[in-house]
C-alpha cells in the first residue's frame, strides 16, 4: 500500500510510528508468549492508527493486506483530515478506537452465538463538534497461518460498546492501550467468528443532533443508537430530528 509523500513526510513516518512499533509487530506477528509492555502497546496501537488512516486515505494505491471479508473498500471522507491533524503533531484521536482478535480458520472455536451489529450514526454537537462514524476491518497474516484481525473505527461523539471486547474476544488497544498485552491470551475465532468480528459494525444509522454540550451518544449491539438516545433519559424524539428541543429535562 503507498500514499504519495514526500521525503519529510516518510521521514515522520518512520521516526514516529514505523520505527517505534517495530519489536511490537514482530512479537505479535510471531505470537510471542512474551507479554508486550505499555509502550509496546501504545506503538502497536499508533503503528495500526496510523496505517489504517492511510489505507482509508482518498490518494491510497496498492494491494490491501488482508481478507477476502473486507467488504468497505471505499474510503473514508474524514481520513484526510484526521491524517492532516496526526501530521501536524497531534495524537490519534481519542474517537478512534482500534480492536484486535485473533483468528485461525483451521483450529480455532471462538464464536458468538449470534451475529451482533454496531449501527454507526452520525453526529451534530455543540460547536461544531460531530461528524459520521465510520469503520474498517482488515486482516494481516501471521506467521503461524493464523490472521490478526483489526478493526478500526472513527465515532465523534460517540461511545461503543463493542460485543467482542465485551465477551474477551477481542481487546481494545486504542484509546487507553493496556498495559500488558499477550496475543496468546485472545481466543482463536473460528471462520464463523472471523466474519462475525468482521461484520460487526453497519454504517448510516441515521443522524443525532445532540442537544448539550458534552453530551454523547452510546452504541449498544443490535440497538438502534437514535432510539436509545432519545429514550435514555426520558426524552421524546424530537419531531424534526435537525431541530431538537433543547429543554432542561436532561436528567
Ligand atoms: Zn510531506
Amino acid at each position: 500500500m503507498t500514499v504519495p509523500a514526500c521525503e519529510d513526510c516518510n521521514k515522520w513516518l518512520n521516526d514516529n510510528f514505523e520505527r517505534p512499533a517495530h519489536a511490537a509487530i514482530t512479537k505479535t506477528l510471531d505470537e510471542c508468549d512474551v507479554p508486550l509492555t505499555y509502550a509496546e502497546t501504545t506503538a502497536l496501537a499508533r503503528w495500526l492508527g496510523k496505517t489504517s488512516l492511510l489505507l482509508q486515505h482518498q490518494e491510497a494505491k496498492g494491494i490491501v493486506p488482508g481478507d477476502e471479508d473486507r467488504r468497505q473498500r471505499d474510503c473514508w471522507e474524514v481520513a484526510t483530515r484526521l491524517v492532516r491533524e496526526l501530521r501536524r503533531g497531534s495524537e490519534l484521536p481519542d474517537d478512534l478506537s482500534i480492536w484486535m482478535a485473533r483468528a485461525d480458520d483451521t483450529d480455532g472455536n471462538a464464536e458468538l452465538s449470534t451475529s451482533p451489529r454496531i449501527y454507526l450514526p452520525t453526529t451534530s454537537g455543540t460547536g461544531g463538534l460531530g461528524g459520521e462514524s465510520v469503520a474498517t476491518s482488515f486482516g494481516i497474516g501471521m506467521r503461524s497461518g493464523a490472521m490478526l484481525c483489526v478493526q478500526v473505527a472513527y465515532h465523534p461523539l460517540v461511545d461503543i460498546a463493542h460485543p467482542f471486547e465485551g465477551s474477551r474476544f477481542a481487546i481494545r488497544l486504542w484509546p487507553d492501550p493496556p498495559a500488558k498485552f499477550n496475543i496468546r491470551n485472545l481466543p482463536r475465532l473460528s471462520t464463523v467468528g472471523r466474519r462475525q468480528f468482521n461484520s460487526v459494525f453497519v454504517r448510516g444509522a441515521g443522524h443525532i443532533t445532540l442537544p448539550l454540550p458534552d453530551e454523547r451518544v452510546t452504541c449498544r449491539p443490535d440497538v438502534d443508537p437514535l432510539m436509545d438516545f432519545w429514550t435514555h433519559w426520558g426524552r421524546s424524539m424530537p419531531v424534526d430530528e435537525q431541530s431538537p428541543e433543547t429543554g432542561s429535562d436532561h436528567e
